[in-house]
């Protein structure tokens, strides 16, 4: 997803994008994660001045995930507010002013937005989902899903800490 610093530096009115991405790749380390839908990108870019330009909008992913808990499939919304300012430098090592840390320095008047969008998608990827709030997930000897028909199976498990206790006091 290519911007063009000239154009939009010499804007009047904030520049608007919409677009989808395909972010396949973004994912693909993570078996938890059977899916992604294509990322729906909407942006808008305007001068700051001084060479800079501020991104800022909103990207939205839909995950196809199963409850870590009983394991069923699920749908989950990332929601991903974006924001970045970049900086154009003319020169090759071109270097950041004092209090410009924050900005992005980029080479060229052609700035590809992708990997900032991929990599503020990967930090908001959850590490595990879950069905409901109170999903009682699956029987760990019989693996029935304990949120259709309770089992029979004797589950019930005493905290190890309590266990060793229990130990110490039969002495
Ligand atoms: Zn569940
Ligand atoms: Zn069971």
């Amino acid at each position: 997803m290519i911007i063009n610093f000239r154009q939009i530096s010499s804007s009047e009115a904030p520049m608007e994008f919409h677009q989808t991405l395909d972010v396949g790749h973004v994912v693909k380390g993570r078996n938890d994660i059977a899916g992604i839908s294509p990322m729906q990108v909407d942006l808008q870019a305007q001068p700051a001045g001084g060479g800079v330009i501020h991104v800022t909008g909103h990207l939205l992913a839909e995950l196809d995930m199963s409850c870590s808990r009983c394991l069923k499939s699920l749908k989950h919304r990332v929601e991903v507010q974006f924001e970045e300012a970049f900086k154009q430098s003319d020169e090759d090592s071109g270097e950041l002013d004092e209090g410009e840390e924050d900005l992005v320095l980029v080479s060229g008047e052609r700035l590809d937005l992708t990997p900032y969008l991929e990599e503020a998608l990967l930090l908001e990827l959850p590490f595990s989902v879950v069905c409901k709030e109170d999903c009682k997930g699956l029987c760990p000897s019989c693996g029935t899903d304990l949120n259709e028909r309770q089992c029979g199976c004797n589950t019930e498990r005493i905290d190890p800490r309590l266990a060793a206790l229990g130990d110490f006091f039969k002495k």
